[in-house]
């Protein structure tokens, strides 16, 4: 016979093990499951029996030890053997329970027993697998985030002290609408991991009262309730309405048995009353709730029973674990507890999933909402306002982007005009190396000089150039004028000398046969040169410029046949010597000596002898040195030459026939030798003149070829020099245009038509002129304060640009008629043109004169212009004399800025 009712199988809903938690709303019963502990070694001692039977899991039986009295049986969730290890009886159901806290629901774990019953010892092994099982599943939880946070207390003679903070002292209970009872000034610890958590369990397991009895030398004397509290939360969407909250309470109650039963003294007494008061109270709400009688539960009759108010019968999932001696000497007590675990059977609990706390957010949430809008409605800043500070915001980004770009462009023009300096100054030193001897001449630094100055400086030295020349030209010219004159001169003087030496050799009678016919042969050499006497006729003075006439002049032999005739003369002298020492001996000599008493050769007829004599030494030399005859000789010759007035040689010589003859002839001799002498003398210092002649000749020929070379030379340098200026007026020139935004049809037109001939100069020079004028002008103006530059660069700038975009559109326009298909691709993948796109015509035009670096794209985008303007190298449609040239300063600033758009109003572009 079963002598108490079992709880029936409907009434337990137990929820589903693999999910913890289970489902949000359950109602269900309390667990109760029993545990029988091994008989303890005092029951062995005392021989105690074994009283108890478990015939399967449910059930317990006592077994009677009367055999006529019915056997007594127990139903319950669970029933556990002595030899049942903790976790088995945690896993049996508690766990399922325990682990509800997770999800949201509230749950209990009571141990209720007697004294030494393994209350104790199963919530210590409940607590560690639960401690366990929860940071398990956060570990396996990803999705969400938890918070766990534990409190202790402890409930000794209905003094409520926390365990975690002993020294605060009882705490209070108080009674919050919302929570329900709560512990006043309880701490309550945010747990930082399993570890913390377990020290703070082993904590407040230290600070138990305990009291010696004689059922358990380590009994406890009071109720021990730890509190976990979980909150959870996705993730994604932490702090709303997806975070739930719930508590875990393991109580381990004191021990249940009767004050009767101890042997303690009154202290013990009283606590045992007070433990049955809690107990008492507990088992009378446990019997009115499972009676189902809820008009009135008395939870409020004891501290234990009011703060676990919920979990009893209230708002959570319950859990009992009704510990047991299997001794027969405890059976009234073991009784005792299983009628109280079956009382605890009949109790529902309804559990539901705790958002409260996640809805209290969402509301929060909302509040807070409501007020950020009130707050936006009441305040002057509404939301027009609002809109307008993000517009200002964004108004001040863009500006201080624009000041970047600004600056970025500012750097840009500074760098070209930089390497424009550059290009200058290096075109000005190679100009400065080439115009050498101006630079003397010209005392300004080549910085300060006018462009217009520097460029013509070109042109300049070609005529400088050409000036040099033709004075170098006259003075060589007259140079070999001087020489000619003294070449003549020099003929004089030897044919003067011949005619000297002619007549010496007719006046020289003396000598045998042999020197007769010698000087007879001498004296027809002499006429026969006489003859033949080269008188260079007068220099026809023609164009002084023209020195090829000059060079046909000096080639001539001229010098030649004078040093051959001062050769003859010379050795007509050494005869006529050599002849004087050898007749000086003869018979014939010394016999005519005495007959013709005449001077010796007829010197007093010779009318050149004072001459000759007297004849400056060349009339190239300077020195002024005269060939002079001795002063005796001079003396007697001046006398001679007025034999009938002053008295005459004759008479002279007649008083001195007086003298010896000998000494008379030594006289003669003498003078005789000395004349030969001395017409030696002159004829040797006319031929140091001719020799000295000769290499003036040579000197001239010399500067002659030079000149005529140089000339020759300079006028290649000149073509290379012009080319090169024009390499680098182009360079400019382009720079400018792409600086000051000119008219890429203008460009274009410009580069092809002027391609270096030398007869582009001017246009060159203009060009340059005017694009310099405007780079300068709007740089000025650039640099200027903006207060200063009114609108003028900016509307000429803006509309140069505008201009250009203009035409870009319109040669886009072009590409299609102008260029054939294949022709197209073919530029569209030169010019890196995207393969397809609407806009591939204008992103080809776009690209065009755009590097004022690159010879090769300025040249290739003349050509693309040219092709769709539809002029060509020849010029046909268009020629120089369209491009204005206007060297003068700007008058009208207007005109000169619209002059490149000349070429493009003369097209109707
Ligand atoms: P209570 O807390 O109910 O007073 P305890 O948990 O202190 O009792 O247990 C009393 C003694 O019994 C302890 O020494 C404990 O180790 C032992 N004990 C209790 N339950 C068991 C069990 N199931 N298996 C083995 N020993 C147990
Ligand atoms: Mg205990």
């Amino acid at each position: 016979m079963i002598g108490l009712p079992r709880t029936p199988s409907s009434k337990i809903n137990r929820a589903n093990p693999s999910t913890p938690g289970g489902s949000r709303v359950t109602e269900e019963n309390i667990l109760v499951t029993v545990r029988m502990r091994p008989l303890n070694s005092r029951e062995h001692a005392k021989y105690d029996l074994i009283a108890w039977d478990c015939p399967d899991d449910h059930t317990l039986v006592f077994k009677n030890p009367n055999p006529e009295r019915a056997a007594t049986k127990y139903s319950f969730d669970k029933v556990y053997e002595p030899t049942c290890a903790t976790h088995e009886v945690y896993e049996g159901g508690s766990r399922d329970v325990a682990l509800s806290a997770l999800a949201g629901t509230n749950a209990t774990i009571f141990a209720y027993g007697q004294t030494s019953s393994g209350k104790t010892f199963t919530m210590r092994g409940v607590t560690n697998s639960v401690v366990k099982d929860i940071y398990e599943h956060i570990r396996k939880t990803q999705e969400r985030s938890f918070v766990l946070k534990v409190s202790a207390l402890e409930i000794y003679n209905e003094t409520v002290v926390d365990l975690l903070n002993r020294d605060t002292g009882p705490l209070r209970l108080l009674d919050d609408p919302e929570k329900g009872t709560i512990v006043e000034n309880l701490v309550e610890k945010v747990v930082e991991s399993r570890q913390h958590l377990q020290r703070l369990i082993g904590i407040c397991e230290g600070q138990r009262q305990v009291g010696e009895t004689t059922l358990n030398d380590k009994s406890s004397r009071s109720h021990q309730i730890i509190r976990l509290t979980i909150q959870s939360s996705l993730r994604e969407i932490a702090g709303r309405v997806q975070s739930f909250m719930a508590t875990l309470n393991l109580v381990d109650l004191a021990g249940s048995e009767r004050v009767s039963q101890t042997n303690a003294d009154g202290l013990r007494l009283k606590e045992g009353n007070h433990i049955n008061q809690s107990l008492l109270t507990l088992t009378t709400v446990i019997r009115k709730l499972s009676s189902g009688k809820k008009d009135h539960i008395p939870y409020r009759n004891s501290k234990l029973t009011r703060i676990l108010q919920n979990s009893l019968g209230g708002n959570s999932r319950t859990a009992i674990i009704c510990t047991i001696s299997p001794a027969l000497s405890h059976v009234a007590q073991t009784k005792k507890t299983l009628s109280f675990a079956t009382s605890a059977k009949e109790v529902t609990n309804c559990a539901k999933v705790n958002m409260v706390v996640s809805e209290k957010l969402l509301l929060k949430h909302l509040q807070q909402k409501v007020a950020k809008l009130e707050s936006e409605l009441r305040s002057p800043e509404s939301s027009s306002s609002t809109c307008l500070k993000s517009l200002l915001v964004e108004r001040e980004k863009k500006i201080q982007q624009m000041e970047t770009e600004m600056k970025e462009l500012k750097r840009q023009r500074d760098i070209a005009q930089s390497q424009l300096e550059q290009e200058r100054k290096e075109k000005e030193q190679k100009v400065a190396r080439c115009l050498s001897y101006t630079a003397q001449e010209e005392s300004t630094p080549s910085k300060s000089v006018p462009r217009s100055r520097r460029t013509s400086r070109v042109k300049r030295k070609d005529n400088v150039r050409q000036s040099l020349t033709s004075a170098d030209r006259t003075a060589l010219a007259q140079e070999i004028r001087l020489f000619e004159k003294n070449q003549k001169k020099l003929g004089e003087e030897a044919n003067q000398a011949l005619d000297l030496i002619h007549k010496e050799v007719t006046s020289h009678k003396l000598g045998d046969q042999q020197s007769a016919e010698k000087f007879a042969k001498m004296l027809s050499e002499i006429r026969d040169m006489q003859k033949s006497n080269l008188i260079p006729e007068e220099t026809v003075v023609g164009d002084e410029s023209n020195l090829k006439e000059e060079i046909n002049r000096l080639n001539s032999e001229e010098i030649a046949a004078l040093e051959k005739k001062l050769e003859t003369v010379q050795k007509f002298i050494d005869m006529l010597a050599s002849s004087y020492q050898t007749d000086e001996e003869t018979p014939e000599f010394r016999t005519q000596m005495k007959k013709k008493r005449v001077l010796p050769f007829g010197f007093s007829n010779s009318p050149n002898l004072q001459h000759m004599i007297r004849a400056p030494c060349s009339p190239l030399s300077s020195s002024g040195t005269e060939n002079k005859a001795p002063e005796s000789n001079v003396v007697s010759a001046r006398d001679s030459r007025t034999p009938s007035k002053e008295g005459t040689p004759v008479s002279s010589s007649r008083q001195a026939n007086s003298v010896d003859v000998k000494r008379m002839k030594r006289m003669f001799t003498n003078a005789a030798e000395e004349n030969i002498r001395n017409i030696k003398d002159y004829v040797t210092g006319l031929k140091e003149r001719v020799a000295k002649l000769q290499y003036q000749k040579q000197l001239l020929l010399c500067q002659v070829i030079e000149l005529e070379g140089n000339e020759t030379a300079e006028s290649d340098e000149s073509q290379m020099e012009w080319s090169l200026c024009f390499e680098e007026q182009r360079k400019q020139i382009i720079m400018l245009w792409h600086l000051c935004h000119i008219s890429i049809i203008h460009r274009t037109q410009f580069y092809m038509l002027f391609k270096g001939d030398p007869a582009d100069q001017i246009y060159m020079e203009v060009e340059l002129r005017r694009l310099t004028w405007l780079e300068q002008h709007l740089a000025e103006l650039g640099n200027a304060s903006p207060a200063l530059l009114g609108d003028e660069p900016a509307s000429y700038v803006a509309s140069s640009i505008r201009a250009l975009k203009q035409e870009r559109e319109y040669l886009a326009k072009r590409v299609n008629t102008k260029l054939g298909a294949e022709e197209r691709e073919m530029l569209y993948l030169k010019w890196d043109v995207a393969p397809v796109g609407k806009q591939r015509r204008q992103q080809l035009i776009n690209k065009l004169w755009t590097d004022p670096h690159n010879t090769e794209h300025v040249k290739e985008s003349a050509e693309i212009v040219a092709k769709l303007v539809g002029f060509c190298d020849s010029g046909e449609n268009i020629r120089k004399e369209m491009f204005e040239l206007n060297f003068a300063s700007p008058a009208d600033k207007k005109t000169w800025m619209m002059g490149w758009n000349f070429i493009s109003n003369f097209l109707h572009l």
